[in-house]
Order: C-alpha cells, then structure tokens, then sequence
C-alpha cells in the first residue's frame, strides 16, 4: 500500500494501548528488513532516517526505495525524518513524499519552539503530513548535538499540556529521562511527569531512547500513552555487527551477499522482538 501519515497509526495505537515502533535505518536493505519483519507479524510501522542519513543519500533516493518497499507491503508503513531541526529539511521531506516529519526545536525558548513547532504543522497539514515535536531536551548524543545528561532537562507538564493543547500534533516527545546512545545505569524514568502529560492529553506520546531500557519500563510507559518508540542505537549495532560477524566466522569468504543478508537477517530479526515486545504484532488490521 502506498505510504502512509503516521498520524492516525499513533492514534490508534494510544487507544488500543499499543506502541508502533519507529526504526532508525540507514540503507535500502535496513529499510526493506524493517518492513519485512512488520509484514510477517502484521504490524504498522514507522521507518524514520536522520538528518545526516538524508544528506548521505537524499531524499529523493530515500523516497524512492520506500515507495517501492511501502506498495509492495500490506501494512501500514510511514516514512519519517527523526529530530530534525532544519525547516528546509523537512520542506525537502514534503516535496518528496515523506508522510511525517519530527521539528526539533527543543533547544530553543518555549514560545519559540512552539511557533517553530506551529509553523511545520502548518506546512505539513494540506499535504496530510503528521508532525511530531519535542519538549525538553532528550539526554545523550544525536547528530551534531550533544547535550549533557546534567544539562538535560525534562519536560514540564504544564507546559507540555499547553503545547499539546496549541498544536494538532500526530505524535509529542516530552522529555522524561530517557536518553539516546547507550544507558550506563538504569534510567531513571520521570513517571510522575509522564502520567501528568498522559492524564492531560490524547496526543500520543513518543518516547525516544528506546534502547536498553527494560521490559518493565517500556510496559508501563506504553500504559501511560507513549504510541510511539524509537529504537536507533540497537539497530545500528545489530547493522554493523551482522556484517562483521558473518565475515570474522567466515573469513575466506568474499561473496558480499553473503554478509548483506547475514545483516538483513539481523536487523529483521531484531525488529520483529521489538514489536512483539511493543504489542504491535496483528494489530495491521
Ligand atoms: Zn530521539
């Protein structure tokens, strides 16, 4: 089917108390093994790439891939940008096809960030584009940004409810102690503030840093509304690692498929644990 806004996906996911896993990949073939483990399990999903993937290959070449991937699948899939913090960027993402998009101005000032905010979710609603945008800054090391865990800070309930109140938004990523990149301790999880947020609003919530965090963690975050989790860091181990262990145990051989599909097996394999742990499987209608 073509591709899809992952508007309404994050909608019905926050009702039927669910996450659809939103997966960070870099090539064709990480694409096509995302889709491939939502297909055999029936589940909606959200390929989303970086900035800087975007810049490696563009995002015409990304379009294009997905769309060949996307009507072939006969799940719903959505195409998206992860933290983008350049308007033109995502007008780039428009004029291609991408169907949703993430503004990150969570650097800026409130008020500044929610008219940045505003102003994406105006461009992107006539093409029925969802958007999602952040509130407090999300700990760890994303693209050029490197934001100390001390210097983090988490989302204000009041604020985040203003936020959501003010912008139609398809997905809301307030801060809440997750981090990106790997966990050294255990996370400590702002429940109380994601409960608040959660109680106040029906905007699905997006909970970045998915990575290494627990069962326990993830469960009760989807139960306090959070639609909508990202998992980068791990895919990008299970990426590399696929290539480079087929090679280390197979040192002679120079056939590269061999390696490519031991990598397309891995990142398949990881993505479908992922949405099954997520509750995703079977829920693609
Ligand atoms: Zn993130």
């Amino acid at each position: 089917m073509p591709l899809v806004s992952m508007k309404p996906m994050l909608a019905e996911a926050r009702r039927r108390g669910y996450a659809v896993g939103a997966f960070n990949t870099v090539d064709y073939g990480s694409c096509k093994a995302v889709l491939a483990a939502a297909e055999e399990l029936r589940a909606p999903v959200i390929v989303q790439l970086s900035v800087k993937t975007i810049a490696y290959w563009s995002h015409g070449t990304i379009a294009a891939w997905m769309r060949e991937l996307g009507e072939r699948a006969a799940v719903p899939v959505a195409l998206h940008v992860d933290h983008c913090k350049d308007v033109k960027v995502i007008e780039g993402c428009i004029a291609h096809g991408w169907t949703s998009v993430m503004i990150d101005a969570s650097a800026l000032p409130y008020e500044e960030n929610l008219a940045r905010s505003r102003q994406v979710v105006e461009m992107a609603a006539p093409h029925g584009i969802g958007v999602e945008a952040e509130l407090g800054q999300i700990a760890g090391v994303e693209e050029d940004l490197s934001v100390t865990e001390q210097d983090a800070h988490l989302a204000d309930p009041q604020k985040a409810l203003a936020f959501c109140r003010a912008l139609d938004l398809a997905a809301f990523a307030p801060a809440i102690g997750t981090a990106h990149g790997l966990y050294k301790g255990e996370p400590r999880i702002a429940f109380d503030r994601l409960e608040a947020i959660s109680r106040g609003t029906e905007t699905p919530l997006a909970l970045h840093g998915g990575t290494g965090l627990s069962d326990e963690i993830i469960q009760r975050c989807i139960g306090l509304g959070c639609a909508k989790i990202n998992i980068s860091t791990q895919l990008k181990h299970s990426f590399v690692d696929g290539f480079v262990d087929y090679h280390r145990q197979n040192p002679k051989d120079y056939e590269p498929l061999k390696p490519i599909d031991a990598q397309y097996r891995a990142v398949k394999d990881l993505v479908a644990g992922y949405v099954r742990q997520f509750g995703g499987a079977g829920k693609a209608g």
